[in-house]
């Protein structure tokens, strides 16, 4: 249903497993995307210079050359939005870890749907050389995975929060959290487990707001951890995930 003037988003796809390649074709260009696949890590440089893509969704393992290294290459002439995709735990640690510049990741097995929330949330959190009318197509809205405050109750582990009643209790004493604060935990913890990146936390809590140096967000954390961690010194509930943003640890379930 998308307009017939809408510009397409071209996504470059590099992926070696065909299972996903084939899927993320169907899926991707059922939702309006233009899809290039790279199957290993220097195609995803040729059709990188060749097409210009709008967004990169870069598999770590790569035949050739890494995910991580063509990401470091790329970042270093372009900042298209590129998403890594891992396929082992470890893996999104190294992503984390090494800072090689991509905007955000998800692990396989993901669900099309959260892969194209997240790539819909990159691109508008990039700045675009187009016109206004020429973004996203007006019948598909970009959908930020954080995007509408439940009116449910979160609870994750020791920590409850109620939205509507903006109430906040932990270990089963309330805590009374300034509203930037307690946002800023509802946002934790509708990712408990994963991480929360730094622009994603500063776009939803702060918005258009968010005037204040880059230090804002880690003092509004500091002040959150203050009140709810038992030690704000050894932070357990919300970590901070260097160079990339914080998260919520989720307690296991098995
Ligand atoms: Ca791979």
């Amino acid at each position: 249903m998308t307009a017939a003037d809408d510009r397409r988003i071209e996504v470059l796809v590099a992926e070696d497993e065909e299972s996903f390649v084939e899927a993320l074709i169907v899926g991707l260009e059922r939702e309006g995307f233009g899809v290039t696949i790279a199957r290993d890590g220097l195609e995803a440089l040729r059709l990188f210079d060749a097409r210009t893509p709008d967004l990169l969704l870069l598999d770590v393992m790569l035949p050739k050359m890494s995910g991580l290294d063509v990401c470091r290459a790329i970042r270093a002439r372009s900042s298209v939005p590129i998403i890594m995709v891992t396929a082992k735990s470890t893996e999104i640690d190294t992503v984390v870890g090494l800072e090689v510049g991509a905007d955000d990741y998800v692990a396989k097995p993901y669900r099309l749907r959260e892969l194209v929330s997240r790539m819909r949330a990159v691109l508008r959190r990039a700045p675009r050389p187009l016109e206004p009318d020429a973004r996203a197509p007006a019948s598909a809205p970009p959908a930020l995975p954080l995007a509408e405050p439940p009116a449910l109750v979160l609870e994750v582990g020791e920590v409850r929060l109620d939205p509507e009643r903006h109430e906040c209790t932990v270990r089963g004493e309330e805590v009374q959290l300034p509203l930037k604060e307690f946002e800023l935990l509802e946002a934790l913890l509708l990712s408990a487990g994963r991480v929360v990146t730094r622009d994603a936390l500063i776009d939803r809590v702060w918005g258009l707001d968010y005037v204040g140096d880059t230090k804002t967000l880690d003092v509004h954390v500091k002040r959150l951890r203050s009140r709810i961690e038992k030690d704000p010194s050894k932070p357990v509930l919300i970590t901070t995930i260097r160079g990339l943003g914080y998260r919520f640890e989720a307690p296991r379930r098995h």
